[in-house]
């Protein structure tokens, strides 16, 4: 709620703005698809997704459609926005960090899974899948390059030095179940 107002997103493949005084609707914007993700409000623009694979801008005080930003998948997850950048993941994996001024991609990086969540802290977004852990932006790595390492989310352990092993080295765990990666994506 920002300033007396509900945004949310509908199955109805509505997004409402909500006059929490009354329930009475101060706008809707109609999506094509469902919209299942929750708004980030910042500065009196309203950041959604929708299952129609794209990231809307919206006017909080009118709606009507700043920018928007088409991808190739479903937009399920909620955009975070952080200093001028609208970050947001979706169904087909990917991760993209749009201007907020006008929804230029700043750049994008494709994940192994899907990408429901995701949280940014200190420059960095990061988004978890069932194995890895992804740290996206500003990192110390090479410009555009990512960087991974494996460790053992049983016991921490490094598992880079060894070969694909089926047991941790450390603690013996299966690895099927206990392996954990990590990339580290700098797109600047
Ligand atoms: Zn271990």
């Amino acid at each position: 709620m920002v300033d007396g107002t509900v945004y949310v997103g509908s199955i109805d493949e509505h997004v409402y703005a909500i006059d929490a005084s009354n329930g009475i609707d101060r706008w809707s914007f109609q999506t094509d698809g469902l919209v299942y993700s929750s708004p980030a409000v910042v500065d009196g623009t309203v950041y959604i997704g929708s299952d129609d694979g794209t990231v809307y801008a919206l006017e909080a005080a009118f709606g009507t459609e700043r920018w928007s930003f088409q991808t190739d998948g479903d937009v399920k997850s909620s955009p975070a926005v952080v200093d001028g950048i609208v970050y947001v993941g979706n169904s087909d994996g990917h991760v993209y960090a749009l201007d907020t001024a006008d929804g230029t991609e700043r750049w994008s990086f494709q994940t192994d899974g899907s990408v429901s969540s995701l949280v940014v802290k200190d420059g960095r977004v990061y988004t978890v899948d069932r194995r890895t852990v992804y740290a996206l932006g500003n990192s110390d790595t090479e410009n555009g390059e990512t960087e991974r390492f494996e460790t053992c989310s049983a016991c921490q352990a490094e598992l880079n030095d060894y070969d694909n092993p089926a047991f941790c080295p450390e603690c013996g765990a299966n690895l099927s179940d206990f392996v954990k990666e990590t990339q580290i994506y700098d797109p600047n």
